[in-house]
């Protein structure tokens, strides 16, 4: 029998409810399954603040580092919004994201049948979508040197960026998108501005020399991020596995996760470099934040933090069968009609937080 160690980050807001539907579900597995998952829990954000005076304390970093993977709830809230940037929950994550140096963030953006009603656009348009975002996390202009707001000497001011990227960057993340897309239908588009930025062309030629040298069974193509801002809501079935930098990963990501309109479905990713003894270094998360306007009240649609468990599952754990038969047992509640308040009304049952995951354990039940 196998353990893997998962790190469990509850945080703040819905992040309590959504982690404890989470470990209901692995109490499941771990019930139902001969490899065995331990469970260790610890604050961030918020709660790591009124515990410790510290978004991220160094020995919770520790835990993670040691960990097979984390899987985190969401951190942040209103009662935080006075504390000084670096003490404030959002710092924790930005904290965790680098301690563990990850770098390539995964967003997979689908369309559940049974959901196409939920999206803005027309259901022919969303029927269907199924495409990954691979963002850059680490570097790039979020990141980039010199940066700040300084004072002319006409007394306007002059605030300033840098946007900047070096091989090595671009290959490591390249790589990742590279071998996702072996394991789907080995297509990449990749984004950039090469037409009017340096950074840009240099990213162009890297992942293509990377292509020709290492993946020549996948195919490649480019597309200026703008054209994609437009071609995502135009016809967003044209897309397989896409790969951009930081900040039109951090843009286009979003307007991708609303195509599917229910920020309480997607699941992320991230993903760091290789370990010695195999398998990266991965945090697992829902796209949504903490909710405080819902959070306690037992409302969170709990469905993206389990589809972040079914992606460790897949990508960490390297347990692809519990990953598809929690996908399916997902699928099949929302097939009957159940719906946690967030999404339109169907025919079945509106459920909580609580009741939604009773509903996948007893649908994952019913498959064994
Ligand atoms: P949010 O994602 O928390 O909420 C936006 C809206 O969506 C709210 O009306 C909320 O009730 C609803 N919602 C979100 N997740 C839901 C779910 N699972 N089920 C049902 N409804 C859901 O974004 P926000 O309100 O802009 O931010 C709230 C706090 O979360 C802020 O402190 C922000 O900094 C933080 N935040 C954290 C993360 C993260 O931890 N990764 C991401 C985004 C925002």
């Amino acid at each position: 029998m196998k353990t893997a160690n998962l790190l469990v980050l509850p945080g703040d807001g819905i992040g309590q409810e959504i982690a404890a539907s989470a470990i209901s579900v692995i109490a499941w597995f771990n019930d139902h399954r001969h490899d065995s998952i331990s469970v260790s829990e610890d604050a961030i954000g918020g709660a790591a603040y009124d515990l410790h005076g510290t978004p991220l304390a160094e020995a919770t970093l520790a835990k993670a580092l040691a960990s097979d993977c984390v899987l985190l709830g969401a951190v942040g809230g209103p009662q935080y919004a006075r504390l000084d940037y670096a003490s404030r929950p959002e710092a924790g994550l930005l904290g965790i994201r680098a301690g563990m140096g990850l770098f390539a963030n995964l967003r997979p953006v689908f369309c559940f049948d049974e959901l196409v009603e939920a999206s803005t656009l027309r259901p022919e348009v969303v029927r269907g979508i199924d495409l990954v975002f691979v963002r850059e996390l680490s570097s790039g202009v979020y990141f980039g040197e010199p940066r700040g707001i300084e004072t002319l000497p006409d007394g306007s001011r002059r605030g300033v960026n840098t946007h900047a990227y070096t091989t090595a960057e671009i290959r490591r993340v390249s790589r990742v998108a590279f071998e996702l897309a072996r394991q789907r239908n080995s297509r990449i588009v990749s984004l950039e501005k090469s037409n009017v930025m340096e950074a840009g062309l240099l990213w162009r030629e890297e992942v293509q020399a990377l292509r020709d040298a290492d993946y020549t069974d996948v195919e490649l193509s480019h597309m200026l991020a703008d054209n994609a801002a437009m071609q995502l809501v135009k016809n967003p079935r044209q897309f397989d596995v896409i790969l951009t930098d930081n900040l039109f990963g951090d843009i286009l990501s979003d307007e991708a996760a609303m195509l599917t309109g229910s920020l309480g479905m997607l699941p992320s990713a991230s993903l760091g470099a290789e370990k010695d003894g195999g398998g990266r270094a991965a945090l697992y998360e829902p796209i949504h934040g903490s909710a405080p306007d819902i959070a306690g009240k037992d409302l969170a649609n709990p469905l993206a933090m389990l589809l972040s468990l079914a992606m460790a599952l897949r990508l960490s754990l390297g347990r692809e069968q519990d990953a598809a038969s929690l996908e399916g047992a997902i699928r099949s509640v929302l097939a009957a009609g159940h719906r946690t308040g967030d999404l339109p009304a169907a025919h079945g049952r509106q459920v909580g937080t609580r009741g939604m995951t009773e509903l996948v354990i007893a649908a994952l039940d019913s498959a064994g």
